[in-house]
């Protein structure tokens, strides 16, 4: 069997954590294939004099029907939330199975040699 380079665009993966829910990489997509939910809550820091309002990740998917590989969305990211992942092995037999939630995507981390 052939093997894969480290560096093949095979899946991206997702670092939850480190996502803003700032909705760079779905604005920049031009497939539109990445989906994201997120809600706010407020922050109160000791000492400060106001509480400050963060962007929390509730869901996030990319639909890989749709994906054409390009990449601009781990370029595009300004908080290292997302990396390539050679792993390329997650046909479907349906579209819906081609369509990654936040957990599936955090689980390629993994295998992302950039990470
Ligand atoms: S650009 Fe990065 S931080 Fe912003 S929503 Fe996308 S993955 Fe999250
Ligand atoms: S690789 Fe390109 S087409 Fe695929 S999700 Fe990222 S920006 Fe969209």
């Amino acid at each position: 069997m052939t093997e894969v380079p480290r560096q093949a665009r095979g899946v991206i993966a997702l670092d939850p954590v480190s996502c803003t829910s700032c909705m760079i990489c779905v604005r920049e997509c031009p497939d539109w294939c990445i989906e994201i939910d997120s809600h706010t809550e407020e922050v109160t820091e000791p000492g400060a004099r106001r509480p400050r309002y963060v962007a929390v990740l509730d869901r996030f998917t990319i639909d890989w029907g749709l994906c054409m590989y390009c990449g601009i969305c781990v370029e595009a990211c300004p908080f290292d939330a997302l990396f390539w992942s050679p792993e390329h092995d997650y046909a479907s037999q349906d579209a819906g199975g081609l369509v990654h939630e936040t957990q599936r995507l955090a689980d390629w981390l993994s295998s992302a040699p950039q990470r």
